[in-house]
């Protein structure tokens, strides 16, 4: 296969067509297309527009080898949650300077790996958790993460993390007092942030912070703006321009901190998710309830688990045209709730019939149970 000429025009409908095309002759579905010149597209469009941030892939989004590889080449930093994902990048290449640990609960053990790996960057939002951190790797370097609005976010991520701004100061002083280094800020907008406004007040309420914790001899140095940055999920969808927020963004980031200051953020569905194109085919149909009922080979509990999850919804594309029809799509498994639409207008198909979506590459296979009632997750092939 010419991957060079196929790739030249993987952007229209027809070349996207024919890459799932040729990966059909060979591979079984469900199989998940990972484009890696997209990982480079975006990792580059977040570099171009916000240049004065340096993104740390959060992993979780896909964890996939050859993702964190791609990355460990690109030069990007990694944002993990537990000891597996730091060992999982470390393990890649990546070194443990370019790492946060950036989950605000940690397990002591995890700790403890942190510590023997040397992964000095860590957060908190809490001050058990400073005691915690303090007893298990002394001296390690700590962001405050305090808890922010994610109005409009798909994800809310603030429910259950983040300390109040008020404490902020309270908390970073604590943490050197009890001999942490206090490093800075960090919060998350929420997941698919499409609100850019989550960001700039958020900095502004981190600003506030920095300004205080200077003026009481507790100088930070480093602002940490997470991630949430927001991907296009259908092709006609409007009000996702992350060029926009960027501007805006960087904008803030001028204005309200010194130049000393460094910038980092964590994105993940932004890195990854436009890379990747889910691929099923059809292996039944019904008549149920006045309309056809396909059922696909990949569902809601394999990489499909975004829709519940991550609260995502997807464009359903066929490869067969024709009239279309209001139809239901449902999973394989034997359990109702593997329903991915009741109302799809696709054209009628056949067993064998692909059904694809795009912009699937994050929180899909991530959070996948494999091999419910026996049905295998989809294969992920690197293009
Ligand atoms: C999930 C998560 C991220 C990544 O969020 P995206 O919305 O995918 O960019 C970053 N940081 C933390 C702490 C997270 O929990």
């Amino acid at each position: 296969m010419d991957t060079v000429a196929l790739k030249s025009k993987l952007d229209t409908t027809t070349g996207i067509e024919n890459l799932i095309k040729s990966y059909l002759k060979r591979h079984a579905t469900p199989f998940m297309l990972i484009r890696r010149d997209v990982l480079e597209r975006q990792y580059n469009r977040f570099r171009k527009h916000l240049p004065d941030v340096v993104p740390y892939y959060a992993i979780k989004a896909h964890p996939h080898p050859e993702i964190v590889k791609t990355f460990v080449n690109l030069g990007t930093s990694f944002d993990v949650a537990s000891a597996a994902e730091m060992k999982q990048v470390l393990r890649l290449g990546a070194s443990p300077s370019r790492i946060i640990f950036a989950h605000t609960i940690k397990a002591p053990d995890d700790i403890l790996f942190a510590k023997k790996r040397r992964v000095r960057l860590m957060t908190f939002d809490n001050e058990p958790e400073i005691y915690k951190i303090a007893k298990y790797y002394p001296k390690a370097h700590v962001l405050l993460r305090i808890k922010v609005a994610n109005i409009g976010s798909q994800v809310e991520l603030s429910l259950k993390f983040g300390a109040d701004h008020d404490q902020a100061y309270f908390l970073l002083r604590k943490a050197r007092s009890l001999g942490l280094i206090p490093m800075g800020i960090s919060f998350h907008v929420g997941s698919q942030s499409t609100n850019v406004e989550n960001y700039l007040q958020a900095l502004e309420i981190s600003a506030n912070i920095f300004e205080e914790c200077k003026k009481n001899g507790l100088p930070l140095k480093i602002m940490d703006i997470g991630g949430g940055f927001p991907i296009q999920h259908f092709d006609s969808e409007i009000g996702v321009n992350f060029e926009r927020m960027a501007i805006h963004i960087t904008k803030q980031l001028r204005a309200l901190f010194d130049r000393n200051v460094r910038f980092i953020a964590e994105p993940g569905r932004f890195l990854v998710g436009p890379a990747g194109i889910l691929v099923t085919q059809v292996v039944g149909r019904a008549f149920r309830n006045n309309k056809n009922y396909y059922y696909l080979n990949d569902g809601i509990y394999a990489d499909f688990s975004g829709m519940v999850f991550d609260h995502c919804k997807y464009e359903f594309k066929t490869l067969r045209r024709g009239q279309k029809f209001l139809s239901t799509l449902a999973g394989p498994t034997c359990d109702s709730f593997d329903t991915l639409s009741t109302t799809e207008e696709i054209p009628e198909l056949y067993v064998g019939d692909v059904v694809y979506v795009k912009s699937i590459g994050a929180y899909s296979a991530a959070s996948a149970v494999p091999n419910f009632n026996g049905f295998p997750p989809a294969k992920i092939i690197l293009v």
